[in-house]
């Protein structure tokens, strides 16, 4: 999901508030080393702390446009660098222009402009809502169809059979997407029509086609009416719901987390913010000292990290990370208001992957973020991944479990594990063909990434078998949670192979809970014995 320019502004624009309530405060601790400078008896610290201060609030005042304060501390900071350098007191001459910049720095941030008041309450940007999808169907059986199904993928779809009642719920509310049938009724380009209709109102509505129709004249009607993808009837739903995740950035996949190590709280705050808003999950560590332990907790696809902080540098942090064979791959992108070359190419030598130069382009900062991360996880999820699925192997998940059980004994919490397994799938494969077998295996785990929460965790743990970790999740809540995919699954209309066959399919499901079973294998295996007797009972239901 692209950052929305909109949302990016006023994220900013509450970060920059909240810097310019504190200038104050940054300016008498700025003032407090100048003094502390010339009192002290080692006066290093202080000349580090002064240079420190107002490296960062060159950084910050740059980032939230106050381009005049920021010239006055990149002029401090570059003052002070040969004192720090040596070591010692500026001499009387370098004090009267460092005190001239202290006081014309105090005189910038009185003269700023006092701020409007604040619009609106804040909506909130990550609330997970179901995403909307506007359906163009005439045939009532096909629309009905069509929005149930959609419906157990997390998509709330909505059916017009008239093209202008479509258009006029477009304006009253904006849709995520529009599926648009082509012939409706005796008109043979109703759907392209309103489609060039829709398009021209809101050119960045996606719209896909679906049509009886498969040739390129049809095709290339959709492609001139603004279409993004085109399916065919009979509508094979895992295609549709493919194009819609595609077009509409509503993705099943977990967020990238990302992890920000940056001292400058309020920077850190903007980062975390604009990430956010572009659909990762964020962590920010402003102690860069407590590197370790934030990252075997949060265990991010990536680092964005500054190359100036208080304990220790950016490069130094990179190469104490990567001392550690398990983090090797992480990305590491360093930010930095520094336009040193040298220290740049220090950091990028040291383990770094990229490097971005304060004050950072929104939207460069989102990209250069997104597609490291993205590929983090495409590598991870060769080597752990199941190919067809792209769920955990079954070597992984068993990995996984032992790791959690000995995290929720540790925590002193529950957790609860669920084995998962189709109900006479050899006869579904016989009957519908292997293809229509494969279809199923995929809408369960569609359906498994849709309704478990972002901590819990799936593998394939084997042909039609499927082992779900519920951390911090008692019995009766994982009981809850698993009949009900089950129950949904079971509702779910699937094609097979030959022309109009429509089947439903079932999974038995069986459940352990940790304390009550106290170690990874012997979970695995009452799960496996109450999986047995659910099968025993009749299958489609969970012991
Ligand atoms: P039960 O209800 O007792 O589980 O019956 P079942 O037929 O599902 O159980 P069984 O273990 O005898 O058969 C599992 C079948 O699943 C056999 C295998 O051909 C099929 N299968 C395993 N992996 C895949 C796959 O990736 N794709 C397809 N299409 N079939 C698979
Ligand atoms: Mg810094
Ligand atoms: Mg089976
Ligand atoms: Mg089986």
């Amino acid at each position: 999901m692209a950052a929305d320019s909109s949302q990016a502004r006023r994220i900013l624009e509450n970060l920059r508030r909240g810097f310019i309530d504190q200038l104050p405060m940054r300016l008498a601790a700025i003032e407090q080393a100048w003094i502390d400078c010339y009192m002290a008896s080692d006066p290093a610290p202080a000349l580090y702390e002064l240079t420190r201060l107002a490296h960062s609030l060159r950084g910050s005042a740059t980032t939230y446009g106050l381009l005049a304060l920021g010239d006055v501390a990149a002029q401090l900071e570059n003052d002070l660098r040969p004192w720090l350098a040596s070591e010692t007191v500026p001499d009387p001459l370098a004090r009267a222009e460092l005190d001239a910049l202290v006081a014309r720095m105090r005189e910038v941030v009185h003269a700023l402009p006092e701020l409007p008041p604040e619009s609106g309450s804040e909506e909130n940007a990550t609330t997970a809502t179901r995403a909307l999808v506007y359906i163009l169907e005439d045939d009532v059986a096909q629309s009905r169809w069509l929005r149930a199904q959609l419906g157990h993928f997390g998509y709330q779809a909505e059916v017009f059979d008239k093209p202008a009642e479509l258009l006029a719920q477009v304006a009253r509310q904006r849709p995520d997407a529009c599926v648009l049938d082509i012939i409706i009724g005796a008109d043979e380009q109703a759907g392209i029509a309103l489609g060039h209709d829709l398009h021209r109102d809101s050119p960045k509505l996606p719209l896909i086609y679906a049509s009886v129709r498969d040739d390129i004249d049809a095709r290339l009607g959709a492609v001139r009416a603004g279409g993004q993808a085109y399916v065919t009837k009979p509508i094979n739903l895992l295609g549709l719901l493919e194009e819609l995740d595609r077009v509409s950035g509503h993705l099943m996949e977990a967020p990238y987390r990302i992890l920000v190590v940056e001292d400058d709280a309020s920077l850190a705050r903007y980062y975390g913010a604009l990430l956010r808003d572009a659909g990762m999950e964020t962590r920010t560590l402003s102690e860069p000292l407590r590197i370790l332990d934030a990252l075997a907790e949060f265990s991010p696809d990536l680092l964005l990290m500054d190359v100036y902080m208080p304990d220790c540098t950016g490069a130094e942090l990179a190469r104490v990370i990567r001392q550690h064979a398990v983090y090797g791959a992480l990305p590491i992108v360093f930010l930095s208001a520094e336009d040193d070359k040298d220290m740049q190419y220090a950091a990028l030598r040291h383990g770094g992957d990229d490097f971005l130069t304060k004050p950072v382009n929104a939207r460069a900062l989102i990209r250069a973020v997104g597609i490291r991360a993205q590929r983090t996880r495409l590598l991870n999820r060769m080597m752990v991944c199941d190919a067809m699925t792209g769920l955990l192997n079954h070597g992984r998940i068993k990995e996984i479990l032992i790791g959690e059980v000995g995290r929720a004994r540790r925590a002193n919490t529950s957790l609860s594990i669920a084995m998962l397994d189709l109900d006479h799938f050899k006869s579904i494969n016989d009957r519908f063909g292997h293809a229509a077998g494969d279809r199923v295996i995929k809408s369960l785990v569609r359906l498994l990434r849709q309704r478990l929460r972002g901590s819990d965790l799936v593998g394939r743990y084997g042909g039609e078998e499927f082992l779900v970790i519920l951390p911090d999740c008692q019995r009766d809540a994982a009981w809850h949670l698993i009949d009900g995919i089950r129950a949904r699954f079971a509702r779910i209309a699937h094609c097979g192979d030959g022309p109009n066959q429509v089947f439903s399919a079932s999974l038995s499901a069986g459940l352990a809970e940790f304390p009550l079973v106290d170690t990874a294998e012997n979970l695995l295996l009452a799960a496996d014995n109450a999986l047995y007797e659910a099968k025993r009972q009749g299958r489609d239901r969970t012991c």
